[in-house]
């Protein structure tokens, strides 16, 4: 098994640190692979991340010590925190999250709950960017301007916190994705779809794609 740190001097990331979280499936396959470790690794990491929630390499208890060695000097699992969490009368739940690179992103948890008080549908309203570039006159995110794409691991987050919560406090998981919270999806376009292809992936929280929606202001030409 070479060792990550030694094969990542050949593609420059010794100096800064990658972040696995912009990757999906794939693409830590082929993270792996560019550093001579065999492409299964990369399915094996994702299990830690997006299947266990594991951030810390030392826990990833399948990954050789070296290759896990490696990681640490060159790579990292960026998760974003919760900074705030509220739930209302009507039982949605409101978290704002801290970025990485420290700015904030608001997601909300909204249960349709039937006449016997149960939750019939769990949907969390995600955000795909920090602030948007639209503008649209009635939408306080608009009047931010754009300030930061999010990367398909903390669009990830945002459901995977939002999933627990609902089995905590409404006995099961979250069945709805919508991208209707900060910023307009189609202008962080490969991070939206990368995020759905960690969220249906059936290692990580298997949701259907029929339950995600996209929501967009009217960039039809990104559809
Ligand atoms: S596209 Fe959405 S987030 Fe962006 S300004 Fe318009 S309504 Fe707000």
């Amino acid at each position: 098994m070479p060792d990550v740190k030694t094969a990542s001097h050949a593609v420059g990331i010794a100096e800064d640190r990658v972040d696995l979280k912009t990757m999906d499936r794939a693409a830590l396959k082929d993270f792996v692979a560019e550093h001579g470790v065999p492409r299964y690794r990369g399915d094996q990491l994702f299990h830690w991340i997006y299947g266990k929630g594991v951030s810390d390499f030392d826990r990833m208890s399948s990954l050789p010590k070296r290759m896990r060695r490696g990681l640490q000097r060159d790579a990292t699992v960026a998760n974003i925190e919760v900074v705030e969490q509220q739930q209302a009368a009507d039982q949605t739940v409101k978290a704002l999250f801290e970025l990485p690179s420290g700015r904030e992103a608001e997601t909300v948890l909204i249960p349709a709950i039937d006449e016997r008080g149960e939750a019939r549908r769990l949907t969390v309203c995600v955000s795909s960017q920090v602030g948007c570039a639209m503008g649209c006159e009635f939408c306080a995110t608009g009047l931010m301007g754009f300030r930061e794409n999010l990367t398909p691991g903390a669009i990830f987050d945002q459901v995977w916190h939002m999933n627990e919560v609902a089995e905590e406090r409404f006995g099961r998981p979250v069945t709805n994705v919508v991208f209707m919270g900060m910023g307009e999806p189609l202008l962080n376009y490969d991070a939206v779809l990368d995020s759905i292809d960690i969220l249906t992936d059936e290692d990580s929280l298997n949701l259907s794609a029929q339950k995600i929606t996209v929501s967009t202001v009217g960039l039809a030409r990104r559809i």
